[in-house]
């Protein structure tokens, strides 16, 4: 746990935007690709990302409460909520029910769709390999994350599943949105089970 705790860390906000290019489809145009997204590193958050991130945070911190990692997550459309959760894998016994995973459920169920064109997803870590395709598999527009995590992110820390070249659905991503606050809620979480 300790281990764990310790390996979360800040990034700086910082956007991808990966379009689709001819580039992708081999070896060295992908390098490119992947060294232009780390170097295309811009503060482009909005005011309402913070104020959306705060609300993935309360969440994190309800889930918290409940003992589940406090991670949090909210669904925006055309600039209101219409859904939020914390993690509930061990309220649910249920190993898919990350945060994220159960937003995006909720979101589908309230639009009507199981496709979230143009939603944007707020979580306060870094998504899994799990939480990354069911990003792509909702066609979300844009994810806002706070903290990195270098021991199972999907977005570019283990995993760069977001910008696969195979997937014809590309996610724009802002991170380091609140990453302090996100990081001190998983610190606080883990330093009161030791
Ligand atoms: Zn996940």
């Amino acid at each position: 746990m300790q281990r764990r705790e310790a390996s979360y860390k800040q990034p700086r906000i910082f956007t991808i935007s990966n379009e689709i290019s001819p580039a992708s489809r081999n070896r060295r145009g992908r390098a490119a690709i992947r060294a232009a997204c780390y170097s295309r590193v811009r503060m482009n958050a909005s005011g309402t990302d913070f104020e959306f991130m705060k609300a993935a945070l309360e969440e994190a911190r309800v889930a918290g409460e409940g003992q589940e990692v406090p991670i949090g997550a909210v669904v925006v459309v055309e600039g209101a909520i219409v859904a939020r959760a914390g993690n509930r894998t061990i309220t649910d016994c249920d190993p898919t029910g990350h945060a994220e995973i159960v937003a995006l459920r909720e979101a589908a169920r309230k639009i009507g769709n199981h496709r979230l064109t143009g939603a944007t997803l707020y979580v306060t870590i870094e998504p899994c390999a799990m939480c990354a395709g069911a990003m792509i598999q909702a066609r979300i527009a844009r994810l806002v994350y706070g903290a990195d995590d270098p021991r199972a992110g999907a977005v570019r820390s283990c995993f760069s599943v977001l910008d696969h070249e195979s997937l014809n659905h590309r996610v724009e991503v802002t991170a380091g949105v609140l990453a302090d606050e996100s990081l001190e809620s998983l610190r606080a979480f883990f330093a009161a089970r030791r």
